[in-house]
């Protein structure tokens, strides 16, 4: 079975678990690596003949507009991200109008010449109360979301009771919702991020696994600064500490074994566009 792989592009300092830390209004001023973690990622992807979707910060396109336009020329699929990270769940539907249009803008004036139709909410901030958004990206012509985290445990996102395969989550909209197994009924997650980083390699396998062999393919997402050891450290909360820096330098050597293992394509391959 195939299954899709992202990378929601941003830098470190652009996480929400930062936020209470790091200004948006003070981004410029932070070390900006982002450049090189991307390129080690698509020197994997090449490695291993992988072609994935990278949901792509405006702010990101704005700095780096060369490597937006590479990431396109290896053959890879370009989504949104929004343009400065806000939380749907934060957000007006007006101040979320204004982002998606400024991220869509700063993308495509980098010169890509692929249509954007996916859509990575930050934080995965698409919930039972900002199903709104989605008529709004539908009017920027993006035709599917991948953003629900089906699941009911966490304090700022997920939806419980998703359905856990690709749906119909409105008119013209298809969504991929985030990746779950289920382990005597209940969801345990295994889609990328934080519970990469925090279970066992061969943990994370298994539960894939099991996702396959449910017939269901699995999306995977990972973030540049997850493979940065030598990011700058900020003083944070232990709790947010951990979920930042925990396993930085593990996470390069099991995104490598994750790419022998498994065949990954893009969002847009998987869901037949
Ligand atoms: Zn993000």
């Amino acid at each position: 079975m195939v299954n899709a792989i992202s990378i929601d592009v941003e830098d470190w300092f652009c996480v929400y678990n930062l936020e209470s830390i790091i200004n948006k209004s003070e981004w410029g001023k932070y070390e900006y690596r982002a450049d090189r973690n991307i390129i080690k990622i698509l020197d994997l992807f090449q490695k291993y003949g992988v072609k994935g979707t990278f949901f792509i910060l405006g702010w990101i396109a704005d700095k780096s507009p060369d490597i937006i336009k590479e990431i396109e020329n290896r053959g890879h699929e370009i989504g949104l991200h929004s343009y400065l990270h806000p939380l749907i769940t934060k957000s007006s539907p007006d101040e979320f109008t204004k982002d998606v249009e400024k991220g869509l803008n700063a993308i495509i004036k980098t010169g890509i010449k692929q249509d954007i139709i996916g859509f990575r909410a930050p934080s995965f901030s698409l919930t039972k109360k900002t199903m709104w958004a989605l008529d709004i990206l539908r009017s920027f012509n993006i035709k599917y979301d991948s953003s629900v985290f089906p699941v009911g445990f966490h304090p700022d996102y997920g939806i419980i009771d998703a359905p856990l395969s690709p749906y119909s989550i409105s008119d013209n909209m298809i969504e991929f919702p985030m990746t779950v197994a289920k382990v005597f009924g209940r969801r345990i997650p295994c889609s990328g991020g934080g519970y990469f980083r925090f279970y066992p390699y061969w943990i994370t396998k298994k539960l894939l696994k099991n996702v396959n062999r449910d017939k269901r393919p699995a999306v995977f997402y990972l973030h540049p600064w997850e493979i940065d050891p030598g990011q700058p450290r900020v003083d944070l909360p232990m709790f947010k500490k951990f979920r930042h820096y925990n396993n930085l330098h593990k996470t390069e050597i099991r995104l490598e074994k994750l790419l022998k293992d498994f065949k990954f394509t893009t969002i847009k391959n998987i869901l037949g566009f």
